[in-house]
């Protein structure tokens, strides 16, 4: 048998994830070798700063400060930093220097993925990015190959650690939304600036990922709908628990026919939404994510598993490597970004989904039927009526004793149609307020 050359890989990073790759690939460099069927020598470690405290195994000799030069020459290149630049540079020089690259950069791959798809693409490099969307969930792959051959309809996913952690604790333990996120920040499950997770922004890059792969479509993360969980309240959380639902900051990814135009598109967005207690989707707990395909010859399918932490995200990356690697020994095409089908990205007001309105209205009789009218006026059917008497305003104090709460559960009806009927239930003379408006999702 031909023995191959070492292949050289070259690691951006030594944070969370990067100092966990290294490690890996040292300790396990054997079993490696015999998987790929060649060495894989780590010939560097780019980082900030050398000197910096690291409880790592890989030696100190591979730091350096100098990405540039680590690149020249690799065979393969781990771009671990996060951030847009340096990032961007870095692999736009190791792509053009023939190196295959492999990334967990979600927002890099969000806001700069065509670019670097393109050059790719043009000088035969391979762009890795298994670890970019659900951490150690292997979901890009099912996705780009082994979904190759059938249509995805649609993606219901939990891609945000942070959300569904503080979500969950709100559900289960009856925290407030601030304390919540005040217990994630202490275990580490939040950043000190948990701006890009709350606000639904990390989750938007991945599902712009993830539509783009499962519908052949570019859909950038700008195109994607967002609605962070900053406004979601633990007395919504505790009514839909008694309703049989679970509140879930979810990015849903669809193929859709807009409603008005009939146009045929694809439509990504991320929102709090209300599912089925019984769904799958429900039981992903703690920082968790999980991802639920629904495929039209496969049926529903789940992915399920730690959506980040350093080891668990480098099981990712490390796939990655050895799939390379395996390219560079026995050949072959490689993996490919598919966008043939390029389907227009449907605006929100094209998505039809049902919602969960809850009501404080006047107590007295002909409201209720005056109240369906409205729904039915502005072309929303409703579905389910829930009526309490004893309504509390936010403050938990009891309302006027008029006031008698409605939860109206509606059929499936356009984004566009629900705006004008809360805009009408808002100036109505007998509703004293609209006190949430949840969509639901999963049914
Ligand atoms: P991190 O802990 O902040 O580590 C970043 C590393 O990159 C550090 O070693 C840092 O050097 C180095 N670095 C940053 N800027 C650099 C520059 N300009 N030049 C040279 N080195 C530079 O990040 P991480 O959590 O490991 O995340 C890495 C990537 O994985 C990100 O894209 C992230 O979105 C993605 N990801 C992370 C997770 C997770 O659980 N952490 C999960 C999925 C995906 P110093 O050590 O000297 O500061």
């Amino acid at each position: 048998m031909i023995e191959y050359r070492n292949l050289r890989v070259a690691l951006l990073g030594a944070g969370s994830v990067g100092a966990q790759v290294a490690d890996q690939l040292l300790t396990h460099r054997d079993e490696l070798a015999a998987r790929i069927g060649a060495g894989i020598e780590l010939v560097g470690v780019a980082v900030r700063d050398v000197d910096a405290p690291r409880d790592t195994v890989f030696p100190r000799e591979l730091l350096t400060t100098d990405a540039e030069s680590l690149i020249l020459g690799s065979d393969i290149v781990v771009e671990l930093m996060g951030g847009l630049e340096p990032a961007r540079t870095l692999i736009l020089q190791a792509l053009n220097s023939g190196a295959d690259v492999i990334t967990a950069n979600k927002a890099l791959l969000a806001t700069h993925g065509p670019e670097l798809f393109e050059v790719a693409e043009q000088v035969g490099a391979q762009l890795y990015y298994e670890a970019a969307v659900g951490g150690a969930i292997p979901i890009i792959r099912p996705l780009r190959d082994s979904l190759a051959g059938d249509r995805v309809e649609r993606i219901l996913g939990i891609v945000n650690g942070t959300t569904n952690f503080s979500l969950d604790l709100m559900d289960t333990r009856g925290e407030t939304m601030e304390h919540a996120l005040a217990i994630a920040t202490e275990l580490g499950y939040a950043e000190a600036d948990p701006t890009a997770d709350i606000g639904g922004y990390d989750a938007a890059q991945k599902a712009g990922i993830l539509a783009s792969l499962a519908f052949h479509t570019l859909v950038p993360a700008d195109a994607v709908y967002r609605e962070g969980i900053t406004e979601v309240t633990l007395e919504q959380v505790v009514a839909a628990r008694k309703a049989g639902y679970v509140v879930k900051l979810l990015a849903i990814c669809e193929r859709l026919t807009d409603p008005v135009t009939g146009i045929e598109g694809v439509s990504a967005r991320v929102h709090p939404a209300l599912i089925p207690d019984t769904h799958p989707l429900a039981a992903v707990h703690g920082a968790n994510n999980a991802v639920f395909v629904e495929a039209e010859a496969a049926g529903p399918l789940m992915f399920y598993g730690a959506g980040a932490g350093g080891i668990q995200t480098a099981s990712a990356v490390l796939g990655d490597v050895v799939s390379a690697a395996r390219r560079h020994v026995v050949g072959g095409p490689g993996v490919a970004e598919s966008t043939h089908a390029d389907l227009p990205v449907l605006p929100m007001t094209a998505v039809t989904t049902r919602y969960q309105i809850t009501l404080v209205v006047v107590d007295e009789p002909g409201v209720l039927a005056g109240i369906a009218a409205l729904f039915q006026n502005h072309g929303v059917s409703v579905e389910t009526v829930q009526q309490s008497v004893a309504s509390r305003d936010a403050a938990g104090q009891p309302e006027a004793s008029d006031a008698a709460t409605l939860v109206i559960g509606t059929h499936a009806a356009s984004e566009a149609d629900l705006a004008a009927t809360v805009a009408a239930l808002t100036t109505s003379s007998v509703v004293h307020s609209v006190t949430s408006v949840l969509r639901v999702e999963g049914l």
